[in-house]
């Protein structure tokens, strides 16, 4: 098995790249399984964390599809964080795996990350937004963060 990295946007448009760099759609096809992209959040400082509620109207201000007040964390800032309210990272992640279908659709000469992103959705992807917002859900990091690192999507 051979591990490699390559700087894209998303999961999806790595498919998008590889075949941009000059690699056959076939080859892509047939040789890849799946595909991770990461971006780190900074973690809530668990020395400070706190609780607060993000009202119904803000996060629908913010464009997230909510019902009801969110019940959040924030770090209020310590010694151990040196007022920070954070302490250490944790990784966001978006895992595309090339099944038959994604393999069909590659090999037909279709590398739009937009219409592979689709078919992974559709077959169950969690995007790096959503596992942001899990996270955040999970009082593990703020909203800020989720929107830092994945505010383009
Ligand atoms: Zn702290």
């Amino acid at each position: 098995m051979v591990l490699s990295t390559i700087h894209t946007n998303d999961a999806p448009s790595a498919v998008t790249r590889m075949v941009e760099l000059g690699l056959e759609p076939f080859l892509v096809s047939s040789t890849i399984i799946g595909i991770m992209a990461q971006r780190l959040v900074r973690r809530i400082c668990p020395y400070c964390s706190d609780d607060y509620v993000m009202t119904e109207k803000m996060a629908l201000d913010l464009g997230f599809i909510t019902q009801g007040d969110l019940n959040l964390k924030y770090g209020r800032g310590c010694e151990e964080c040196r007022n920070t309210g954070y302490l250490g990272r944790l990784a966001t992640v978006e895992v595309l795996a090339i099944s038959p279908t994604m393999k069909t659709l590659i090999l037909e000469g279709n590398q739009n990350a937009i219409d592979l992103k689709n078919l992974a959705r559709a077959e169950g992807m969690t995007t790096l937004r959503e596992n942001a917002l899990d996270l955040m859900l999970a009082g593990k990091t703020t909203i800020e963060e989720v929107l830092r690192v994945t505010g383009a999507d």
